[in-house]
């Protein structure tokens, strides 16, 4: 039996009666052994639209996105993440994000295929180095789900890509030599994709070089496949500390008892954690979603810590949202909920530029030491600089 279970037993009734079990659906004959065992969950992902079809009623869409996509992005869905799914509703925000769409194989001219030029800025194959003192080691191309709106579609999926174990010397034997890196992101794929042991060999060497600071696992497996975070997890985890986590969850669906359960396991170990949300069309893109979520975020200890503007990568245009949607969206968080509730909005700028912040414009002029500001309600109020004489 794996070292997880969707155990409640010391969260406040008043906040454990905000999240709902997913269960098993249709996948109710599966034995409690085997539905909590990630390796189990990995092992049945779904990876036919047939096999697919025996849980949920398939639109024309989903089948016609398949057969013309199927030697391009696969399918891959865990049966925790099938569960949550509707039925028979194309275009739930849990469903959309898994199940393929023929609009993926319409090209837009605003398409890349390394929309963050991570491949470009690699000193060493499998580690991207772009800011002064953090790189994106990744270790894998594996992932729980394969999101349909990924930016790593290139990759992802394709077993080819995964790192070997010269590879993955290569990065680690580029860390020791390079000081200025202070911050390692395990990445992939999933960070969790790979076994604890394979995992710790690779954290162990890590911690071992003095200059490096703080770990990030990122990871989306505590919303597509919780189980992964088992006690004997974090247990290996907690060894390597200063550990941060990212994870990945989308819509307020997501934020299940499952999930939470694995998030407290994480957060009891003394690990941070923080949400990347892509901004998605139909399934995000309106402020009540994002508020939800974000409220449904914190009570599971997790900081909400960016909005990404969807990446331009080539089969995810049917996703993107204009900007000034997600600048609504700040607006509709900033001053009407904590402040914790608020994340950073960003375009990861096209062709490595890195993360930019993106703001509603707070500032209404700014002359001669005198700021006029506007509030969250568009009042305005001025501010007189210190004089620096
Ligand atoms: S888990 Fe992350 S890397 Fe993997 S397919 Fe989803 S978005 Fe891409």
């Amino acid at each position: 039996m794996s070292g997880y279970s969707p155990d409640f037993k010391d969260v406040p009734k008043t906040i454990a009666a905000r999240f709902k079990p997913v269960g098993k659906g249709p996948f109710h004959d599966v034995p409690d052994a085997q539905w909590y065992d990630w390796k189990w969950q990995l092992q049945h992902r779904i990876t036919d639209i047939a096999e697919l079809g025996r849980y949920i009623n398939l639109s024309p869409e989903e089948i016609a996105g398949h057969e013309a996509g199927r030697d391009v992005f696969k399918i891959g869905i865990t049966p925790y993440y099938v569960a949550l799914m509707d039925r028979d509703d194309p275009l739930c925000p849990v469903r959309m994000q898994a199940t393929p769409h023929p609009q993926e194989m319409i090209s837009h001219p605003s398409d890349m295929e390394d929309p963050l030029a991570e491949d470009r800025d690699m000193p060493v194959k499998g580690l991207t180095h772009r800011y002064p003192d953090r790189v994106l080691f990744y270790m894998t191309q594996d992932c729980a789900m394969f999101c349909r709106h990924c930016t790593r579609k290139r990759k992802v999926a394709n077993p080819h890509t995964a790192a070997d174990d010269a590879q993955v010397q290569g990065c680690i034997d580029y860390i020791r030599r390079t000081p200025s890196v202070r911050d390692v992101i395990v990445s992939g794929g999933d960070a969790l994709a790979v076994s604890d042991d394979r995992l710790e060999k690779i954290l162990a060497q890590i911690r071992d070089i003095p200059h490096v600071e703080i770990i990030r696992i990122a990871t989306r497996t505590p919303c597509t496949m919780p189980m992964r975070i088992t006690d004997e997890l974090v247990a290996m985890l907690k060894k390597y500390h200063p550990i941060f986590l990212n994870t990945h969850f989308n819509h307020p669906k997501e934020a299940t008892a499952e999930a939470f359960a694995a998030l407290r396991k994480i957060a009891g170990a003394g690990i941070p954690i923080g949400n990347q949300m892509v901004l998605l069309k139909g399934i995000n893109d309106d402020a009540e979603t994002v508020m939800k979520l974000n409220h449904a975020m914190l009570m599971m200890q997790v900081k909400p810590y960016y909005i990404y503007q969807c990446d331009p990568t080539f089969g995810n245009y049917h996703f993107r949202t204009p900007v000034s949607k997600g600048i609504e969206i700040i607006k509709s968080l900033r001053g009407f909920t904590s402040g914790l509730a608020v994340p950073y909005y960003v375009i990861d700028a096209p062709g490595g530029g890195g993360k930019v912040p993106i703001l509603p414009e707070y500032v209404k002029s700014w002359e001669n030491g005198v700021i006029v500001v506007r509030n969250f309600r568009g009042d305005e109020y001025t501010y007189i600089e210190p004089n620096q004489d």
